[in-house]
């Protein structure tokens, strides 16, 4: 039986997908092991595999705060950073690959580390996309990727320096575009369907579209009004206090039982008494809010959106990144959310107005989720996996 190793970064976006996957595998019969950190171990070793930690290693988090503001907007420093990972993690990785011989490497598109040592290593290895799979035709299609193109070719000569110290450690690589974005000749998982992706019939055979990835609930949502709106900025750019505290202004009024989801970042007690038809938790159980919710105001991270469409869920969109924007750009064109102009409490409740009187977007969700339900999902990703391990399926 063959063994696979894992490789991500400290994100639950970037984890929860894989964990279906590494359950499929682990059912199975294959040995996984889990290169992550230690605020993922629990998740990761209750989906079977051997939790690894990286945390000692993790350059990242060594910095203050006004260099972490930095990563992923400036591109030469970022690759600054990923490589002082990569090189810190370069012993102790190595030597466990020589003494665990792995027949293949599956590392988020993220995870530079995890590419880095199979190209060093000569390990089969599949790429982890939890963010749409990206080519000059989908770059079109989600209106980003020239601005973003042109960043990363300015970039090319200042991480030259980098990509040099890489080079002195036996890492075989050749520019910063080897191992940060997508490979468009590299094995790689793809969490969306096809449907959704946009122009996927662009993509190689070497990139299959999944589906997304989504966990079991946990919990029971009880519903105390007719509809119910769940409001989440996601895990990570979480802290706006003003703009949870402005749509509790908007919406204490109306008919909606409102579940809000504000991250651990802002502290509960400042919200005071809160109206009755609004709860506010630091984090839900959000695939069991989505199976019950009429409309999710989201930040329009990958996998809430894919959740929230997969439960057949239009969405009010607020999206903070470029790849978040990216993301939205697709759920407009399908017609299964909306995007105010502002985001504040007004602009939102307009959106979930709108949104509730006009069946359309339901009816386009229903559609997307009907793609996503006919994916292969973590057994397609799965054997995919199996068969660059060099196994039949
Ligand atoms: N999530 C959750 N409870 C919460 C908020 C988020 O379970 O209260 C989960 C959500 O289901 C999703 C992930 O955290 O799987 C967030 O990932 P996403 O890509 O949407 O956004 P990110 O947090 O990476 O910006």
């Amino acid at each position: 039986m063959s063994k696979i190793v894992f490789f991500c970064i400290p994100a639950h976006g970037h984890t929860n997908p894989t964990l279906g996957v590494v359950r499929e595998l682990v059912s199975r019969g294959y040995e996984v092991w889990y290169y992550s950190y230690n605020m993922m171990r629990e998740k990761i070793e209750s989906a079977g595999a051997k939790f690894i930690s990286c945390d000692d290693y993790d350059m990242e988090a060594k910095l203050c705060a006004k260099d972490s503001a930095r990563i992923g907007k400036d591109i030469a420093f970022s690759t600054k950073i990923l490589v002082d990972t990569t090189l810190s993690l370069d012993d102790k990785v190595c030597r466990e690959m020589a003494e665990l011989k792995p027949d293949c490497i599956v590392a988020d598109s993220m995870a530079l580390w995890g590419k880095a040592v199979a190209m060093k290593l000569g390990i089969p290895f599949v790429s982890s996309t939890t963010t749409f799979a990206f080519n000059r035709h989908s770059a079109k299609i989600m209106k980003q990727g020239v601005g973003d193109l042109f960043r990363m070719l300015f970039a090319i000569p200042k991480t030259a320096k980098e990509i040099k110290r890489l080079q002195n450690k036996g890492y075989p690589v050749k520019s910063v575009l080897d191992i940060i974005g997508n490979d468009e000749n590299a094995h790689t998982i793809v969490y969306t369907s096809p449907e959704f992706q946009p122009c996927s019939e662009t993509f190689s055979e070497k990139f299959a579209f999944v589906g997304p990835s989504i966990r079991p609930a946990t919990e029971q949502i009880e519903r105390t009004r007719e509809k119910l709106v769940y409001i989440s900025m996601g895990t990570v750019n979480n802290d706006m206090m003003p703009f949870y505290k402005s749509c509790i202004s908007a919406l204490e009024n109306t008919e909606y039982q409102v579940i809000m989801s504000v991250g651990s970042q802002v502290s509960l007690d400042v919200f005071g008494t809160l109206p009755e038809n609004i709860s506010v938790c630091s984090h839900v159980d959000q695939i069991a809010v989505l199976e019950k919710a009429d409309v999710f105001v989201s930040h329009c991270g990958m996998n809430s959106v894919s959740e929230s469409l997969y439960f057949e869920v239009p969405l009010v969109m607020l999206p903070q990144t470029s790849e978040q924007k990216g993301v939205a750009e697709r759920v407009l064109q399908l017609g299964a959310g909306l995007k105010p102009k502002k985001a504040d409490g007004t602009s939102v409740l307009n959106g979930i107005n709108k949104i509730i009187s006009d069946s359309s977007y339901k009816k386009n969700a229903a559609k997307i989720a009907e793609g996503f339900k006919a994916s292969s999902g973590a057994k397609g990703a799965a054997d995919k996996i199996i068969k660059v391990c060099g196994e039949k399926v």
